[in-house]
Parts: structure tokens; sequence; C-alpha cells
């Protein structure tokens, strides 16, 4: 599993790619993007995105 991101709700901020301890997520056209391959389910990002664009 990876963690979900609401393209439509994400509004580019970059925090989550702060947060995240491996590096999964990427910032594509001012969205965030998750690397499924690399995301261990830790939930960093989703307790840091101020709109809660993402979900586990
Ligand atoms: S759940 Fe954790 S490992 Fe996965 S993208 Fe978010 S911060 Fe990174
Ligand atoms: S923290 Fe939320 S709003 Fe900010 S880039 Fe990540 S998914 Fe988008």
């Amino acid at each position: 599993m990876a963690v979900v991101i609401d393209k439509n709700t994400c509004i580019g901020c970059g925090a989550c790619i702060e947060v995240c301890p491996v590096e999964a997520l990427t910032m594509v056209d001012d969205k965030s993007v998750v690397d499924p391959d690399k995301c261990i389910d830790c939930g960093a990002c989703v307790d840091t995105c101020p709109v809660g664009a993402m979900t586990l």
C-alpha cells in the first residue's frame, strides 16, 4: 500500500515532501506524487498536510 493523494485537494505546498523519511514524495506539476515502491505507510505526510489531501 501507499498513501493516496487527492490531486484536486493538494495545493502544492510541499510540506509532505519535507517530512517523508524515505523520500517517497515528489512534486509533479505543482502536485505531490507518491512512489508506492518507496512509501512505508508511516503517516507522517498525512498528519502534515494542511488541507487533508492525503489518506492511508
Ligand atoms: S506515508 Fe510516510 S513514507 Fe509514505 S509518503 Fe507519507 S511520509 Fe512518506
Ligand atoms: S502537504 Fe498536502 S497540500 Fe501540501 S503538497 Fe503535500 S499533499 Fe499537497
